[in-house]
């Protein structure tokens, strides 16, 4: 298929070279200029490289990012043509995302909300999971798209489903994320090693997707980001948007975006959001690491 893929970033860039590697025909666009991928056409605006595609795929950081993109200057606005798709990936909210489906299908042109989960590692393995809202139709078209970037897609409804679903995944991450390091550092300061707890995490009920993930990294000491810490405040704040608008109290969540608050504050947006450990540890005036033998 030809394919506009907006957006290179940690996501975007595997994703659109994944696209490339399945054989479609791909034009990539970014803002900041040195990401080019290859095999790909580096195109000079979002129009340009939405001229004559099938789909547009967006990945970009945020609402006010996917609203430029598609209706700003050079916008694929521009480029629209009736029977084009324009599928995002980003995470941005449900009810913006309603407002720009409504301004591009009164152009006879579709759109499908399609945020994912799987971090930077399944972006490059191919194996991200998709969850999508649109029409079947539309999706079953996008379906060699999807095969080529992930391992799963979950079809929850119509527009703005997709991001709905990711809000509510994302609270989980921060939450169960948050709890862990909770854990890890409360048993540092009382002295159980987290070579000896993590066996344990593993071997219950407590173990996780997000602690598997996680737990190589944090014994590595490496808070380079895999989902940036900024990436992750702003899903917060999206969920704790929706949840005000649907007249819902998610006092965790709350507490944890203090947490996310200082972090930010303190300079590590750009860390992965597992460095909020480190806030708690200096909080609490001790590090997790394992016991050197
Ligand atoms: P990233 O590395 O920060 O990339 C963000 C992309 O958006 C870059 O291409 C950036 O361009 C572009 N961008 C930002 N502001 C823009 C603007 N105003 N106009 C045009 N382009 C703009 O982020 P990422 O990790 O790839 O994440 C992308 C999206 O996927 C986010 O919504 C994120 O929440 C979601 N997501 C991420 C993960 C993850 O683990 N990383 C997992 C699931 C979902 P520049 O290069 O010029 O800055």
């Amino acid at each position: 298929m030809r394919v506009a893929f907006l957006g290179m970033g940690i996501m975007g860039r595997s994703m659109a070279a994944n696209l490339v590697k399945a054989g479609h025909e791909v034009a990539s666009w970014n803002r900041s200029g040195g990401k080019n991928v290859e095999g790909a056409r580096s195109a000079g605006s979002p129009a340009d490289a939405a001229q004559g595609a099938e789909v547009v795929w967006m990945c970009l950081s945020d609402t006010k990012a996917v609203e430029g993109v598609l209706f700003g200057p050079a916008g694929v606005e521009q480029a629209l043509a009736p029977g084009m798709i324009i599928a995002d990936s980003s995470t941005i909210s449900p009810s913006a995302t309603e407002r720009f489906a409504e301004r591009v299908q009164a152009r006879g042109v579709d759109y499908v909300d399609a945020p994912m989960t799987g971090s930077k590692i399944a972006a490059e393995a191919g194996s991200l999971i998709f969850m999508a809202g649109g029409d079947d139709a539309v999706l079953a078209r996008l379906q060699p798209l999807f095969q080529a970037m992930g391992k799963q897609v979950f079809h929850m409804g119509g527009t703005g489903k997709g991001q709905a679903t990711k809000l509510v995944m994302n609270l989980q991450i921060a939450l169960i994320y948050e709890g862990f390091a909770e854990a890890l550092t409360l048993a540092a300061k009382m002295g159980v090693g987290v070579e000896k707890l993590l066996p344990l995490v593993q071997a219950s009920m407590v173990r996780s997707g997000v602690v598997d993930y996680k737990a190589p990294f944090i014994l590595k000491r490496d808070f380079s980001p895999n989902f940036p810490l900024r990436l992750m405040l702003k899903d917060i704040r999206l969920a704790l948007d929706a949840a005000k608008e649907s007249r819902v109290r998610l006092p965790g969540l709350e507490a944890v975006k203090e947490v996310y608050d200082v972090a930010a504050e303190e300079g590590h947006q750009d860390l992965d959001y597992a460095a909020t450990l480190t806030l708690l540890e200096k909080w609490a005036g001790v590090e997790v690491k394992a016991a050197s033998k």
